[in-house]
């Protein structure tokens, strides 16, 4: 998956950093268009999955939309040339002066978490003379049936609006001037690989929908969000997620009206499996019954391993010997800085190269100076090839 003369530059560069392969990114771009494109759906692109410009660079040059959690993420977006107009802003917690920021920049959906958030943008939609275009952020109670940590629809989550408050919602949207409801938004968790998932999703959606509808709401989108996993086991054998079945099972299942748009947000899937983490042995020590390799990233640089107990498949680039065993650690003063326990490697010794694959999503963007360490570089095979 990296090229030998890919690794012989490697060995040129101060670790640790990651290394993205912008032509894996474009082969998943191109894939992501010709299949929603067959159906008309508009993709998002969930900027906080990764924001790393180069990366943002060439998903914005296929004229994706932005999904944004923060009021700097929508200004990271247009500064990379996404209108507003094809911006989506969630998250349970927008502050006054994010929601100034969406209003300032006409964005196309506030995904709205609470009827208290509602309130406020209502108010300060007013203060500027504007009207707000929210979609209500419905919890739908489905299990996504991936880690407990990266679950968002379950009833116990704290994201979107629950049942119970639909009644509530639908006889206090009119009363507000400075708000108008365009759809509904889902977004059930993320690392989901079991497409019938988004099957029973979609089954959700047409009762809720319907239920909007009859109330008398016109809603002119709906927006399943974005969740579709990766191969975290097999990176290099299946390194596309399956995009093909996952916009079919919504034209399979879900019921649009005619002219209602369906969006989608996607992050992992899009960026997950061009990065990689590269990363060098420091030490090589004896530890009781396993021998540790010492490296010099840790989870200042890749934090899934320790916040979400996620594998990633890890290589070591420089050495051809016999496999041996070993628990990879990162030099970082906490004991869960472990990338994982008792793999099979070559033999590895001080000087080594080891890359963590599947490091696109999630990776760099959680990164932190812990242990007042430098913040990760990055590098793309396209710098690399010209240098
Ligand atoms: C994080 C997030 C996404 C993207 O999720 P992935 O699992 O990376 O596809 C989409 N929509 C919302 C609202 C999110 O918070």
């Amino acid at each position: 998956m990296i090229d030998p003369k890919t690794i012989s530059q490697f060995q040129k560069l101060e670790t640790p950093f990651y290394y993205y392969d912008l032509d894996l990114l474009h082969k998943t771009l191109s894939k992501i268009k010709s299949e929603s494109e067959k159906y008309g759906y508009h993709v998002h692109y969930a900027v906080k999955a990764n924001a790393n410009d180069k990366v943002l660079e060439t998903i914005f040059s296929q004229n994706l939309g932005a999904d944004c959690v923060s009021g700097n993420e929508i200004i990271k977006a247009r500064t990379h040339g996404v209108p507003g107009s094809k911006i989506a802003f969630a998250g349970v917690g927008k502050t006054d002066k994010e929601i100034t920021t969406a209003l300032q920049n006409e964005i196309f959906s506030f995904n709205c978490e609470s009827i208290p958030e509602i309130e406020v943008i209502n108010e300060l939609a007013g203060k500027m003379g504007k009207i707000a275009p929210i979609a209500i952020r419905i919890n739908p109670n489905v299990d996504p049936k991936t880690h407990k940590y990266i679950t968002t629809g379950l009833n116990e989550n704290k994201f979107g609006v629950n049942h119970w408050d639909f009644e509530k919602l639908s006889k206090l949207i009119p009363s507000f001037n400075h708000i108008k409801l365009t759809g509904l938004h889902f977004h059930i968790g993320s690392q989901i690989t079991d497409i019938s998932v988004f099957q029973e999703l979609s089954q959700k959606i047409n009762t809720i929908s319907k239920w909007f509808e009859d109330q008398g709401f016109n809603l002119q989108h709906i927006n399943v969000g974005g969740g579709l996993g990766i191969d975290y086991e097999n990176p290099t054998s299946n390194p596309l997620s399956d995009f093909k079945a996952y916009f079919k099972a919504f034209n399979d299942h879900l019921k649009l009206k005619p002219n209602q748009e369906l969006h989608v947000e996607l992050g992992r899937s899009v960026v997950g499996q061009c990065g990689h983490l590269i990363t060098k042995v420091l030490y090589v020590k004896e530890g009781l019954n396993i021998k540790f390799l010492i490296t010099d990233a840790g989870m200042t640089e890749l934090i899934r391993p320790m916040l979400y107990q996620a594998e990633h498949q890890i290589s070591n680039l420089t050495s051809k010997l016999p496999h041996q065993t070993y628990d990879v650690v990162g030099p970082i003063c906490e004991s869960t800085d472990v990338f994982a326990k008792g793999i099979d490697l070559p033999g590895s010794k001080r000087g080594d190269l080891l890359a963590i694959h599947s490091a696109g999503a999630y990776g760099e963007v959680m990164a932190s100076n812990y242990n007042l360490r430098d913040i990760v570089k990055s590098y793309t095979n396209i710098e690399l090839t010209q240098s």
